[in-house]
């Protein structure tokens, strides 16, 4: 009779992939300090890019929406908006009004359809 010996499971590095040798915490995810540091600094890059992204359409959006107020215009098919550079999706608020949507875009809002924007107007932010 002999003893069944159980290794444990062969762990695989997160960021290059090889075997993690034994040794240390158990629960080790990354071969050595240079993949950690890889792996987390390319997580914040990732982050660092979506919120960039999203604060460009964002500013872009107002940026568009403030155009249509000085020009006096409240209210526009979405395929013009989007000529524009107007993405619909990115707003910085929401809200059900009476069965209608309204949308903000920072201090500017405006009911949305599945076809246009309409009372468009300027709040005023306390
Ligand atoms: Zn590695």
């Amino acid at each position: 009779m002999g003893y069944l010996i159980e290794k444990p499971p062969v762990r695989y590095c997160l960021e290059c992939g090889e075997p993690i040798a034994y040794g240390g915490r158990p629960d080790r995810k990354f071969c050595s300090c240079g993949c950690r540091n890889s792996y987390h600094n390319r997580g914040y890059r990732e982050v660092r890019i979506i919120k960039h992204r999203i604060t460009s359409a964002l500013d872009k959006n107002h940026d568009v929406l403030s155009k249509l107020l000085r020009m006096g215009v409240t209210a526009m098919s979405l395929p013009d908006l989007a000529q524009m550079g107007f993405n619909p999706e990115y707003i910085t608020s929401f809200s059900k009004n009476g069965g209608r949507t309204e949308c903000r875009c920072y201090d500017i809002k405006y009911f949305l359809t599945p076809t246009r924007i309409f009372s468009l107007v300027r709040t005023n932010i306390v």
